[in-house]
């Protein structure tokens, strides 16, 4: 009987014990089986795409990819979204596409997702072993042959470490795997939160709620280092929302404290065009200035935007000076916000860093150090843009890691 571990039922694993059994076919010899720490498998997918699973992304390519991005090339370019969409419809699964390529499965529902790779398990006849927490790892020689070890216990012929990384712990992530591949002598690039919002310093919390979409740029030590595109979310800690949680990465893995977000909340104008558009004001507007901008923004955040420049929200459109005029031109293209940290991995979606890739067979995923042990998902040095990103990489990795499995052991038993 060959015996294959997965450790962790969660994107990838379930991938890789489908794709495992999917090559070999239904051999009676062979077992894979799940082992997860939480009481029940696929617990973070329920939760993705805030219920609906963002679960690729049809414009996936390298450049979506941060950290060993190289290392992710073959896995992404044998198992590509519409590979993936295929696999799920083999399942009975089927997706829309929707805005910027985001798929999600017809039935709007998560819970179909992982419906989807659960009944595939146990059709295929998958054991999965829940409430099981892997902590150690070791090898063993037999004479025959060398077997993995988990927990001083259980033996096995290969084992997968699909583990996760550390974001949101309360869906069982909390870097776990990374202690066990240290048994090994591998290598973990510091962990770092990733898509999560950002602290920011003396911050406005009358903005709370207010959506703006906005240019965002990423000031590093007073240089652009990175923009992003789309609607920010103003909080009462800091900044939140798709291009925010895009940046907050390089926030995170950055080592400067000066650090800050640059926003444009009129990306429809330019610079000229407000200064005109301020100026035309001033000719006609008899009003306070609270209003000044309600015409293009939020009131509110004209409001916050006027007392950031220091211009009284209560003196009259008509009366503004030349300088104040500037001033607030300036402060609506080009709002810097001091950011104090990113969020803590409880409140990230992925995680920056991980299992050094160098030490992994990019082609297989197979640890450079211990035959047959096996990585794949967000526990390697890998993380993806928000948008199907990150499932997507759960998916493809995981699938060549089993395929690489299942074909081991076809040749092993064809020999
Ligand atoms: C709120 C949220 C929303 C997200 N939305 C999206 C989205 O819409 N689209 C997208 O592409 N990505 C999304 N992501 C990211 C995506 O969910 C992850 O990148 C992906 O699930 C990673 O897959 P994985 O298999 O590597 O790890 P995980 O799915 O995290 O699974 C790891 C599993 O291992 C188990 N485990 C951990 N340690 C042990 C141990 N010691 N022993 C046994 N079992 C263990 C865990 O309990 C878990 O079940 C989101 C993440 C979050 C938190």
């Amino acid at each position: 009987m060959t015996k294959i571990a997965v450790i962790g039922g969660g994107a990838s694993g379930l991938a890789c014990a489908i794709e495992i059994m999917h090559t070999v076919g239904q051999k009676s010899d062979v077992e894979v089986t799940i082992l997860e720490k939480l009481p029940r498998v696929g617990k973070k997918i329920l939760v993705t795409g805030n219920g609906r699973c963002n679960l690729t992304n049809m414009n996936s390519a390298v450049s979506g990819y941060r950290g060993d991005t190289a290392f992710s090339r073959f896995a992404l370019q044998e198992y590509t979204p519409q590979k993936n969409i295929e696999f799920f419809n083999g399942l009975g699964l089927y997706t829309r596409t929707e805005d910027e390529g985001r798929v999600y499965p017809l039935s709007n529902q998560a819970a179909s997702v992982l419906d989807a790779l659960r009944f595939e398990c146990d059709r295929l006849g998958v054991k999965t072993i829940c409430d099981y927490r892997a902590v150690h790892l070791k090898t063993v020689d037999t004479g025959v042959t060398t077997k993995i070890v988990i927990n001083n216990r259980d033996r096995f012929d290969y084992v997968v470490v699909a583990c996760g990384g550390k974001a949101a712990k309360m869906h069982g992530t909390d870097g776990d795997g990374y202690d066990m591949l240290k048994m090994f002598g591998h290598t973990i690039i510091s962990p770092a939160p990733a898509l999560v919002s950002l602290n920011c310093e003396d911050f406005t919390k009358a903005l709370k709620g207010v959506r703006s979409i906005c240019k965002t740029d990423l000031i590093i030590d007073g240089k652009k280092e990175y923009e992003n595109y789309g609607e920010v979310q103003f909080t009462d800690y800091g900044l939140s929302g798709i291009p925010i949680m895009q940046l907050s990465r390089f926030v995170s893995v950055s080592p400067s404290n000066n650090i800050e977000i640059s926003l444009d909340v009129t990306p429809d104008f330019t610079k000229e065009q407000i200064f005109g558009y301020l100026i035309s004001r001033r000719n006609v507007d008899t009003g306070l200035c609270e209003n000044l901008l309600s015409g293009i923004m939020n009131k509110q955040l004209c409001i916050t935007l006027l007392k950031e420049c220091g211009v009284a929200v209560n003196q009259r459109v008509n009366n503004l000076s030349d300088a104040e005029i500037e001033r607030i031109a300036k402060i609506v293209k080009e709002w810097r916000i001091k950011v104090k940290n990113s969020r803590s991995f409880d409140y990230a979606q992925v995680t920056a860093g991980g299992v050094d890739c160098k030490e992994f067979n990019a082609e297989t995923m197979e640890s450079r150090f211990v035959k047959n042990l096996f990585c794949c998902g967000e526990i390697l040095n890998i993380d993806g843009d928000c948008g199907g990103y990150n499932l997507q990489w759960a998916w493809s990795s995981g699938r060549l890691c089993g395929k690489t499995i299942g074909e081991r052991i076809n040749n092993a038993q064809n020999q």
